[in-house]
């Protein structure tokens, strides 16, 4: 058996998150070695100090986290080689556009039957078809790839509040087991479900939805408005998984990973925060400038992922089946208005 040592790929909001909850577990089961090791990517503050310094001095990211304590057992480390080096167990939360990057980097560098698991939410678009984050880890770096989503905003969990997330795997349930002991603790309840693609189809496409309810907000259009937006991008989310990948499971959708994250994100994420800002600014401002003012370094998912399923629609010719989506990237484009939103509902209401 021996002692699986855990590495943490990311310091953002969730990734310093998942350090923590991580750390308050290895250092109480003798299976984990006690030190979680998280890849910091560098910066330094106007003082002068590095980031990864005063997370190790003072157990605290401040710039992505504050107010916290990770645990003495979270060690910072800015050298992505060093980090990985002994590691088990490795945990990748970064904004999904940086994935491909760091798994290239990390290839050859890691041990050879080291498990990953991907808390990223995205998927890559390439010529030769899309592909989501955790198939990414495993073609690059050869190595089996959980997933981990959920109704799970960093902030609140942090505070140990309670709330549910769901791991999806394919085949190996025993690995699968071993991340849910990992993770799991009496405020972050984990269920296991075999359906790894679906899991991570919900957490993904959900930030596309957000970005709409966000829109709705910034319309001021109310909760019947917003609760048709949430429904329909529902439809459209379970519709694309299934065209895309036929293996994935209705049941999926009812976990955590699909309606839970659907609500927390629609109603408390940053996707939601920046579109409602857009819409307020008349579709004026981008979404570049307002992630930048809103979020002050940390990062949206929605527009970019808006953007890769436009292009697998636009590959595979499924425009017309899915208006919600095609609409919601049209007005980050600014191609179209944000009370567009309002009109792509009708031909929902008509199709099965
Ligand atoms: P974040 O958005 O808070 O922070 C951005 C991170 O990117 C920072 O750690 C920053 O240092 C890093 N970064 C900036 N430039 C970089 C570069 N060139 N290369 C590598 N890293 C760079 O991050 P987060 O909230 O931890 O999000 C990571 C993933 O977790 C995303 O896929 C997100 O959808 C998912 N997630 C987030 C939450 C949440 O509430 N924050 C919850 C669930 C899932
Ligand atoms: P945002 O990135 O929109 O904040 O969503 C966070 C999330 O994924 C909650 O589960």
């Amino acid at each position: 058996e021996g002692v699986y040592k855990v590495a943490v790929i990311g310091s953002g909001n969730w990734g310093s998150v998942a350090a923590k909850i991580i750390a308050s577990n290895t250092i109480k089961q003798n299976i984990f070695h006690d030190e979680v090791r998280m890849w910091v990517y560098e910066e330094t503050f106007p003082s002068g100090e590095k980031l990864s310094e005063t997370i190790n001095g003072n157990h605290e990211n401040c710039k992505y986290l504050p107010g916290i304590n990770l645990g003495s057992n979270v060690i910072a480390d800015p050298d992505l080689e060093n980090t990985v080096r002994d590691a088990d167990m490795l945990v990748f939360v970064t904004p999904h556009s940086y994935a491909k990057g760091i798994c290239k980097r990390l290839a050859g560098k890691i041990k050879p039957k080291a498990k990953a698991i991907s808390l990223i939410k995205g998927m890559e678009v390439k010529k030769e078809g899309s592909c989501m984050i955790s198939k990414l880890i495993t073609d690059v770096l050869g190595i089996n790839c959980c997933v981990l989503m959920g109704a799970n905003i960093a902030n609140e969990i942090a505070e140990e509040k309670l709330s549910e997330a769901t791991i999806g795997y394919t085949e190996d349930k025993e690995v699968a087991n071993r991340w849910a002991q990992l993770f799991a603790t009496p405020y972050f309840l984990v269920s296991i479900v075999e359906d790894s693609i679906g899991v991570e189809l919900c957490g993904t496409l959900k930030n596309v939805v957000a970005i709409a309810a966000g829109l709705v907000d910034g319309l001021e259009m109310g909760n019947n408005t917003k609760a048709a937006i949430i429904r329909i991008g529902l439809k459209e989310m379970r519709a694309f998984s299934k065209l895309l990948f036929p293996s994935v499971k209705d049941n999926t959708f009812f976990e955590s990973c699909g309606v839970g994250d659907l609500i927390a994100s629609c109603y408390g994420g940053r996707n939601r925060r920046v579109a409602e800002a857009f819409a307020r600014s008349g579709g004026k401002k981008s979404f570049n400038e307002l992630e930048e003012g809103v979020l002050q370094g940390q990062k949206l998912q929605g527009v970019l992922t808006a953007q890769e399923v436009f292009e697998v629609l636009n590959d595979k010719g499924w425009e017309g089946q899915f208006p919600f989506f095609v609409t919601v990237h049209k007005i980050c484009t600014m191609q179209l208005s944000p009370s567009s939103i309002l009109k792509c509902g009708s031909v929902h209401s008509s199709i099965q």
